[in-house]
């Protein structure tokens, strides 16, 4: 096989998702977000496997991925629009059945107009100024939409990565401020968020990063393995370079294996002369810049050279990657491209 493999373990995903479910009490309820294709891993396989571990509401980013997940998942889970209802975005959200979360008047005004008694939730800005209603707007319009019937008032938190970070605290204060005594089910947790501890819980959370095995829940089980196959193997020259511009150059008799894979996969040429990739556990350093559909791996101390070699496996995880990178777990997963063949593993398979 010459396309890399990507390895999606359904039953460490589930598991993921009910030992997040049990930092919460029995009344708050664990949804899953499932954006971005499933965090880049496949939103049908990731959502019925979530479905199966007891996930019964769903978030992604735009209604376009919920009539997708609509397709998957069938009816019968809710599936909240993070985006909210925007133009010409109202026949798919009738149709696949969609829960907008309104973030503007705007927003307000083509739901109760072209979606009239179809279910919503509003989205508030507690000081994260990129989606959701400010407190005026929100002062504005509350008593007209409370009376509606939301099912669901949220918030996002902008640094719930570092529980010392005071605007933790400062914006759960806020979210307080605009929605106690509204008698609505709230959201203000996601991944960070429960976390930091059952004042962040309200009644519903929406974990996504610590499903699919990334910081900052250290706890998760590994989800993912990214394996290369190897096509070529060198032997190069003291002196002699390897790669675009030449920027490796062996410094003594060295093996070179060239991967299938490259940049074109999502595997990101920040990578260059910077990450390893996995021999099992033996750590073997990339050599050159990564390429478009090709990456060439230093193997000289392997003792065999194996048919494969992994970039994210138990020994390197999505964050180790990310380190190395310069970035963040979740950039790596959703970067990684449509090129692999996909083999999901577990019950949920
Ligand atoms: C992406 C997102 C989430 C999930 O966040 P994680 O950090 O991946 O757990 C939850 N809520 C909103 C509004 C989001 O945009």
């Amino acid at each position: 096989m010459s396309t890399a493999t990507l390895t999606i373990d359904l039953d460490a995903l589930a598991a993921n998702w009910r030992a997040l479910d049990r930092l919460t009490d029995g009344g708050t309820q664990t949804a899953a977000v499932v954006k971005a294709d499933g965090y880049g891993l496949g939103v049908g396989p990731v959502a019925r496997a979530l479905a199966g571990a007891g996930a019964r509401r769903f978030f992604v980013a735009v209604a376009e991925e919920g009539a997708a997940l609509r397709r998957a998942l069938g009816p019968g889970p809710q599936i909240c629009v993070l985006g909210g209802h925007m133009a010409g975005d109202t026949e798919m959200i009738g149709g696949a059945d969609l829960t907008p979360m309104l973030n503007s008047l705007d927003q307000i005004t083509r739901q109760f107009e072209g979606l009239p008694g179809h279910p919503f939730g509003i989205q508030l800005d507690t000081g994260m100024n990129r989606l959701g209603m400010e407190a005026d707007e929100w002062a504005a319009v509350a008593e007209l939409v409370l009376p509606l019937g939301p099912e669901l008032i949220m918030s996002h938190l902008a640094c719930a990565d570092d529980p010392d970070d005071p605007m933790n605290a400062q914006q759960l204060a806020t979210f307080h401020a605009l929605t106690d005594g509204t008698g609505v089910p709230r959201s203000l947790a996601a991944t960070g968020g429960i976390l930091l501890g059952p004042s962040y819980h309200f009644d519903l959370t929406r974990p996504g990063i610590g499903l699919y095995g990334g910081r900052p829940f250290e706890d998760a089980r590994p989800v993912v393995r990214l394996s290369l196959p190897v096509i070529q193997t060198r032997t190069v020259e003291p002196g002699e370079a390897v790669g675009y511009g030449c920027t490796w150059t062996a410094q003594g008799p060295a093996t070179i294996a060239t991967l299938s894979g490259g940049y074109a996969d999502g595997i990101l040429r920040a990578l260059s002369n910077r990450a390893t990739f996995c021999a099992g556990d033996i750590p073997c350093p990339i050599a050159g810049r990564v390429s478009m559909d090709l990456i060439t791996v230093d193997v000289t101390h392997l003792p065999e050279i194996p048919a494969r070699l992994d970039l994210i496996c138990a020994a390197q995880g999505v964050d180790d990657l990310a380190d190395q990178a310069g970035t963040i777990g979740y950039e790596v997963l959703t970067s990684l491209g449509n090129r692999y063949t996909r083999h999901y593993e577990g019950s949920g398979a």
